[in-house]
């Protein structure tokens, strides 16, 4: 079964296959698929779509689709492999159902691999907002060791505290901080849901490697130059956040309201989860540009020592209009496409971003009747979000790069 191009580029057309020099292909009798030999990173996405058979069903395909990205290359016997995905909030529905991520974990325990499932706990207070309901959410929505076959291990410690300070010197970030466990891992596969998101127009690879890895105080450097806000009429005075603000940044004033002084505050974060009534908020910055370029470059700190070690995968499917971190997900955007997996996390975002958009807009959905064939749904989505800023970025700071060759699993008709 030969490989197939389809694209090459963003808006390219259909090309033959063609290698940089010292890229060893080696064919795959057993599979009938060819494979990559070395661990350099390149612009390769590849490409399953979603039609099976009884010989060949998705899960086959799936295999199929690490193998053609060298899976083999990056892990190693006796590698902490994170497996970084997003567990759904609680009521959410749109998640990467945990079959998958099984056959994935049964993948890597065939090469004598030790993976683990992993993400960060949230940066505002809903179900997965600290360690313990984290865990909780994660297994009422399906990933459970007994299904899965691997633990969950949170990143970030109990209340998102557990953070390694990893230097960077980037544009807007000088220092990350970034959950310990993803840090400490051997190698890094990240399962991103590719959806829409209210801040950064798509979520693909780079939101699920950038803002998921982040422990508490990294988020909160990406959302926000500023400590957070105390909101007067909610705040009872209770006092709960002063005795828990380890850095003393918080005091009550003589009316019994919270005050936050700037000057001791280091934005962890943690006053915004300890509050009983939801009365210390985070002061979302105003620009979305500077937000996507922060998270470009919490991805670059999260790859900074794993960079030959890391896969990116993308199911584009169930691609809901808003972030998983919702407790409901409204009707898909578009039908089903498929799933892409890539050593360039910049490739694998544009590969996809164009996959959805030349796609029919599903009907019923927000934005059908909104937007045509090939039309950009994320703009239609949020208007007001240029989703180009954070792949720009990242191929500025040398993540990787927009233009890629898209390569097909199936049979050239
Ligand atoms: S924990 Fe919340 S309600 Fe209590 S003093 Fe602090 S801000 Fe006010
Ligand atoms: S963000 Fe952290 S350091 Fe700042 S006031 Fe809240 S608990 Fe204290």
């Amino acid at each position: 079964m030969p490989l197939e191009i389809i694209q090459a580029g963003t808006l390219g057309s259909r090309t033959s296959l063609s290698l940089s020099s010292g890229n060893e292909i080696l064919l795959l009798e057993e599979r009938g698929i060819k494979r990559r030999r070395n661990t350099m990173t390149t612009n390769e996405v590849y490409f399953s779509d979603l039609r099976s058979s009884m010989k060949r069903n998705l899960l086959t395909k799936l295999g199929e689709l690490l193998d053609s990205a060298g899976l083999e290359n990056i892990v190693s016997s006796r590698d902490l492999v994170a497996l970084k995905l997003h567990f759904g909030e609680k009521g959410n529905t749109a998640f990467i159902r945990p079959v998958f991520i099984r056959h994935i974990v049964d993948q890597l325990h065939s090469l004598g691999a030790f993976p683990f499932l992993t993400d960060a706990n949230t940066l505002y207070a809903g179900t997965r907002g600290n360690s313990v309901s984290h865990l909780k959410t994660a297994i009422e929505n399906g990933f459970a060791f007994s299904v899965v076959n691997a633990p969950v291990i949170i990143a970030d410690g109990l209340r998102g505290a557990a953070y390694a300070s990893v230097p960077i010197n980037q544009e807007h970030v000088e220092i990350a901080y970034i959950g310990r466990e993803i840090v400490e891992a051997d190698a890094l596969i990240s399962l991103a849901h590719f959806k829409g998101h209210e801040l950064s127009g798509f979520g693909g690879t780079i939101k699920n490697v950038g803002m998921g890895c982040a422990a508490r105080k990294g988020k909160l450097q990406q959302h926000s130059d500023l400590s957070p806000k105390v909101k007067a009429k909610k705040c009872v005075g209770c006092g709960e956040c002063v005795a828990h603000c380890s850095h003393e940044a918080i005091s009550l004033s003589d009316e019994k309201k919270a005050i936050i002084n700037p000057e001791k505050c280091v934005g962890c974060g943690e006053c915004i989860l300890i509050c009983p009534n939801g009365a210390i908020d985070i002061q979302w910055s105003k620009d979305i540009a500077i937000f996507q370029e922060k998270m470009a470059e919490y991805t670059f700190a999260v790859l900074k020592n794993k960079r030959e070690k890391s896969l990116f995968i993308n199911f584009i499917t169930q691609v809901s209009p808003a972030c998983d971190c919702y407790g409901h997900n409204d009707a898909p955007i578009v039908p089903d496409i498929g799933i892409v997996a890539s050593t360039d996390p910049v490739a694998i975002d544009q590969a996809s971003v164009d996959l959805v958009n030349r796609h029919d807009p599903a009907q019923g959905s927000c934005i059908s009747g909104r937007v045509k064939t090939g039309e950009d749904k994320f703009r239609a989505l949020y208007p007001k979000i240029d989703w180009s800023i954070q792949l720009d970025h990242a191929e500025k700071i040398g993540l990787g790069t927009r233009k890629y060759e898209l390569i097909s699993l199936e049979k050239k008709k």
